[in-house]
């Protein structure tokens, strides 16, 4: 059954929905685009859950009537926050959900929000194109170039430590540590960490969280360098979406998307890249280019790989740049039989039977 973006009576009518609240990737501020960053919600009942918190998320989580309305509330049912990886596209307006989660609605939880994310990388990355580097840089922070989540947190929190201070103290504010609670991600053991060789070994969707409305496995995807990368999958008993995350054309992300009946996949347009870098651009850069490519999936990519997995329907998002034309991502329905969607901001989709439905 195809899923099409909804009206918001409709999509109240549907237990889980999925929320787009920003579609726009990377991290230029594209022309002539009104995309925000990258950041999605599942929602289940009344219960949120929040993949990847892009440039603008805050005030799009507003528009969307997704939490309560009124001062100082609207995260009142956030239950659980996905990083897929570290770029900063995904990450940027995180410090503003631990920030502004008091001002938001941290009055109104039940329990902690849950905060998820990639563990530290381990190793650097490799210089890319070292050979032609006039100078090579220096390392950033040598003493933990590479944080995971949980580390990256306790340093952003630091660096608001006036606030942090100022708001307990003087506003008698809840302490973040009983607000969020947050946890990088494990690989599951025998994964065969080889982050500058094969970011992506074969392996099965595992577990990262649970609770009563729903499942999320997660895979490594290839975003190279970045690692780790992740892709997730939201399984409830209404269905499965799968977020793609960034990612090149990669197994994994057709394991996990396996018969899933929304499939949230990020795109880029390679002519732009071409106008940037190609043969007849002003600086051709073909290994640039190949690097580009490698990280992220072209406009006729996408087709064949929701194809394989047997998804039923295809939502563009992460959509590089943000002002290509919609005619023009349209043409990833090429080497697809499901329906293709090219996601907007604040679209909804439903799953599952609407209630007062036969
Ligand atoms: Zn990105
Ligand atoms: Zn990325």
């Amino acid at each position: 059954m195809a899923h099409l973006p909804l009206s918001a009576e409709q999509a109240a009518r549907h237990r889980t929905r999925v929320t787009l609240l920003g579609t726009a990737g990377g991290p230029p501020w594209w022309d002539g685009s009104d995309r925000a960053g990258i950041s999605t919600v599942v929602s289940v009942g009344e219960d949120h859950y929040l993949i990847d918190c892009g440039e603008g998320w805050g005030p799009q989580f507003r528009k969307s009537g997704l939490g309560p309305t009124g001062f100082q509330k609207g995260l009142d049912n956030l239950r659980g926050v996905f990083i897929t990886h570290h770029h900063s596209d995904h990450m940027i307006d995180y410090p503003n959900l631990l920030l502004l989660a008091w001002h938001n609605g941290s009055n109104g939880l039940k329990q902690p929000i849950q905060v998820v994310g990639p563990g530290d990388r381990g190793t650097l990355p490799p210089i890319f194109a070292e050979e032609k580097r006039e100078h090579l840089p220096e390392v950033f922070h040598p003493g933990s170039p590479t944080p995971g989540l949980v580390e990256s947190t306790q340093r952003l929190l630091e660096a608001y430590a006036m606030d942090i201070n100022d708001r307990m103290r003087d506003n008698a504010k809840q302490d973040l540590r009983e607000i969020f609670e947050f946890r990088d991600i494990e690989l599951p053991p025998g994964t065969g960490l080889d982050p500058n060789g094969d970011p992506t070994p074969a392996m099965e969707p595992f577990e990262v969280y649970r609770d009563e409305n729903i499942r999320v496995t997660a895979i490594l995807v290839d975003h190279r360098p970045i690692f780790p990368a992740f892709a997730f999958r939201f399984e409830t008993p209404d269905g499965a979406i799968v977020v793609s995350g960034d990612t090149g054309v990669c197994e994994n992300l057709v394991n996990i998307s396996q018969g899933a009946d929304i499939l949230l996949h990020e795109c880029i347009d390679m002519d732009w890249v071409d106008g940037l870098m190609g043969p007849d651009s002003p600086m051709p850069d073909p290994n640039l280019m190949q690097h580009m490519l490698a990280a992220h999936t072209a406009i006729e990519e996408v087709g064949p790989q929701a194809e394989k997995a047997g998804v039923d329907t295809l939502v563009l998002t992460h959509l590089v740049p943000g002002n290509t034309p919609v005619e023009k991502w349209e043409k990833a329905q090429i080497g697809f039989s499901g329906t293709l969607v090219v996601g907007e901001d604040l679209m909804v989709f439903g799953l599952g039977a609407p209630s007062g439905s036969e």
